[in-house]
């Protein structure tokens, strides 16, 4: 099971609590997290100033009082593949936890309308992802599903840059002259057709 330390407690932090140390200040609402300190909770952009300079901190946002993180944001530490993202004020988007749905409805609806669902909670999905989710997506891993978090698209990229490496290897190969026998060899050898002398 690959799941980042951080993770868990990401998906189970509440945001957007006012801070208890800027609580007099304008922008005082507890939406970041630290993937560097995990436990430590959610904070607000003076605490990450002053706690949490050159951390690796991510901005929770807000769709409909659910939590949501940037694609771009989340992507960097995670392969997020396979978990449906929404474009929300211009920017991609996809949800921390499942939501609260009428019990049956959401699936029901989808299966009706011949569309897909969550594979862990059944909520209808917009395409071919398999998950509502980030939170759901962490669930099927702990099933054991053949899934993965961590250097999965870092692991997949890496073997299409093998391929390559491989194939401009073999043209390279190909195009040059085989390989030159030893003259020794060639002359040894009765029977071989003879190829035109290479250099004088
Ligand atoms: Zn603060
Ligand atoms: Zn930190
Ligand atoms: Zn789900």
């Amino acid at each position: 099971m690959m799941l980042p330390p951080w993770l868990e407690s990401l998906l189970s932090t509440t945001f957007f609590t006012g801070c208890s140390i800027h609580g007099a200040s304008a922008r005082s609402e507890c939406n970041m997290y630290c993937l560097d300190c995990a436990g430590t909770g959610a904070f607000c952009i003076y605490c990450r100033e002053t706690m949490h300079p050159h951390h690796n901190v991510i901005q929770i946002r807000r769709s409909s009082y659910h939590d949501v993180v940037r694609v771009g944001e989340i992507q960097r530490f995670l392969d997020v593949g396979g978990v449906q993202t929404y474009v929300i004020n211009s920017a991609r988007v996809l949800f921390l936890n499942e939501r609260p749905q009428p019990r049956g409805g959401a699936a029901a609806a989808g299966k009706a309308a011949g569309g897909r669902a969550c594979e862990v909670c059944g909520r209808s999905l917009l395409d071919s992802s398999r998950f509502c989710s980030l939170g759901c997506k962490v669930a099927a891993i702990k099933n054991n599903r053949n899934l993965h978090l961590i250097h999965g698209a870092a692991a997949a990229a890496a073997v299409v840059v093998e391929k390559e490496e491989e194939k401009r290897h073999l043209k390279m190969y190909r195009s040059t002259s085989p390989p030159p026998r030893t003259t020794s060899n060639a002359r040894r050898r009765k029977g071989i057709p003879q190829r035109a002398p290479m250099g004088t």
